[in-house]
């Protein structure tokens, strides 16, 4: 097992986490991008929005759900950005499907 999202979602290596249940974790990243810049995960192992089905696509909806109920906490009540990358041209690094949350500051409207 080779994936390290796996490896947080099974409590194998630390992070700082900031909210957990059966189906999801959230979590800061490691090298922040801007000021608040968290990472939500499927504890599953799907490996991107390409392979999202009705049958795990309530994760996606419970992500959304979290993220908007805790953002108030995190300094995000001014707005922020939610990203997800895709495969190589997308600039996906872990191939574990999972969303930024970036904001804390005015974010620059550049796409990349
Ligand atoms: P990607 O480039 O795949 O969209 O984003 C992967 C993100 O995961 C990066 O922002 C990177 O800093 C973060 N990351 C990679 N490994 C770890 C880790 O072990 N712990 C945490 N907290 N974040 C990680
Ligand atoms: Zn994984």
């Amino acid at each position: 097992m080779d994936c390290i999202f796996c490896k947080i979602s099974k409590r194998l290596v630390e992070t700082e986490l900031i909210y957990e249940d059966t189906d999801i974790m959230g979590f800061k990243d490691i090298r922040p991008q801007a000021k608040v810049h968290l990472l939500f995960i499927s504890k599953q192992h799907i490996e991107s929005v390409e392979d999202i089905t009705s049958e795990n696509s309530h994760i996606i909806g419970k992500i959304f759900q979290v993220v908007a109920k805790i953002s108030s906490h995190y300094n995000l009540q001014r707005g922020y950005r939610i990203i997800t990358n895709i495969g190589e041209e997308g600039g996906q690094q872990v191939r574990h499907l999972h969303f930024h949350i970036i904001g804390g500051e005015p974010l620059k409207k550049e796409i990349n």
